[in-house]
């Protein structure tokens, strides 16, 4: 059996009417950028997110950058993120002119441990960004109190987890701003790349919907050195489409999360940990391997796709020489680059590739 990481291709099949009808829409239109599409999908995605204000921005990156922006954060600020994230949120803090200071995940449900965000928390942080990774709710009770207590914004980082919830409350409604990526693999994806910061703040949406459109205000007058970062009407369309599918997609994940957890049974495997709180989306089920990599080559001579979320962790990248870490200043971090592969996980899984996939795992030996 083949059975690659990630398909679009049962959900895009679902879809394929909608979806070339949504194209049919703006190309009869012929009206490509700041239109009816990105308004629609504003409202609907704001709505989605309990939040006020929606901004459709280009990417994710964007989506985490720009609030930054509009909050003023910049040159000589540091911004706390977790040392087990994709680079896009540290590059957002370092485009903002920022400086990233990194914080271990907590081992089990891999996002920032809240318990050492105030150790890392000196006279020049301005900023909180939390990442919902893999789809998991971030421990926000304490993030929240750390921030109140030391005046700091939180910007919450939910590329990988569209409609999670902490507590009932939906992710992205918690922090002075949040970012969301569209890239076609997350949880809700474009057919291209997209973005969306959501805040209930007016100000700083005004300011966010000008900063992503050259800084203008309105047509050829600029108030502030923006960028070129707006969602496009295409793109806006798919996604008001794939939108209102999105509880049901990501409940087919929990069904697929769901059996992993409970019929994974290898004592080699370390499964993911779902705390009382969360209500996590799945966007990846990681689980962890003492000897990854020959599990990894187990399941692909079985024909199984998988993936690593991250091989290299931030401070160990090339790019971030600057920050002045080095090998073991982030051992979680570390550990987790080591040991950790993703699963297939994707709408429209059968029952049995998803028992396929079960069965390979607990057949792993040494
Ligand atoms: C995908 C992702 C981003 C960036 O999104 P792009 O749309 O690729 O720019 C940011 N943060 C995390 C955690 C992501 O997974």
């Amino acid at each position: 059996m083949d059975i690659p990481f990630v398909s679009f291709r049962p959900m895009e099949r679902e879809l394929d009417k909608d979806l070339r009808e949504a194209f049919n829409r703006v190309y009869e239109r012929s009206w490509y950028i700041d239109g009816v599409e990105d308004k629609c999908f504003e409202d609907s995605f704001a709505k989605y997110c309990d939040s006020k204000y929606c901004i459709g921005t280009g990417n994710g990156l964007d989506a985490l950058m720009l609030p930054l922006k509009a909050f003023g954060v910049g040159e000589g600020d540091e911004v706390i993120v977790p040392s087990n994230t994709f680079i896009a949120t540290a590059l957002a803090v370092t485009y903002a002119g920022a400086k990233p200071v990194l914080v271990e995940p907590d081992k089990d449900t891999y996002c920032i441990n809240p318990l050492l965000i105030e150790n890392a928390i000196t006279n020049k942080t301005r900023a909180i960004m939390p990442v919902h990774l893999y789809g998991q709710p971030c421990d926000m009770d304490p993030i929240m109190d750390m921030a109140k207590k030391h005046h700091l914004y939180i910007i919450e980082d939910c590329a990988q987890s569209h409609g999670a919830r902490y507590k009932g409350k939906i992710i992205g409604s918690f922090g002075d701003a949040a970012g969301f990526s569209f890239y076609p693999g997350k949880n809700l994806g474009a057919l291209g790349d997209a973005g969306a910061t959501v805040t209930s703040d007016k100000a700083i949406a005004d300011k966010i919907r000008a900063l992503r459109n050259y800084g203008s205000d309105y047509k050829y007058h600029h108030i502030f050195k923006g960028n070129n970062s707006r969602l496009d009407e295409l793109q806006a369309a798919f996604l008001s489409v794939k939108l209102e599918h999105l509880n049901r997609m990501n409940a087919e994940r929990c069904r697929i999360a769901g059996r992993y957890l409970n019929e994974i049974d290898n004592p080699l495997i370390t499964l993911p940990v779902v705390p009382d709180y969360a209500d996590p989306v799945w966007h990846i089920f990681a689980i962890r391997c003492a000897r990854r990599d020959q599990l990894e080559k187990h399941l692909a001579n079985l024909g199984i796709g998988t993936n690593k979320h991250y091989p290299i962790p931030i401070h160990m990248q090339e790019c971030y020489r600057d920050l002045g870490y080095n090998e073991g200043s982030f051992p979680i971090a570390e550990e987790i680059s080591k040991t950790e592969l993703s699963l297939p996980m994707y709408y429209g899984m059968s029952d049995d590739e998803i028992g396929y996939v079960i069965e390979a795992i607990n057949g792993f030996t040494l």
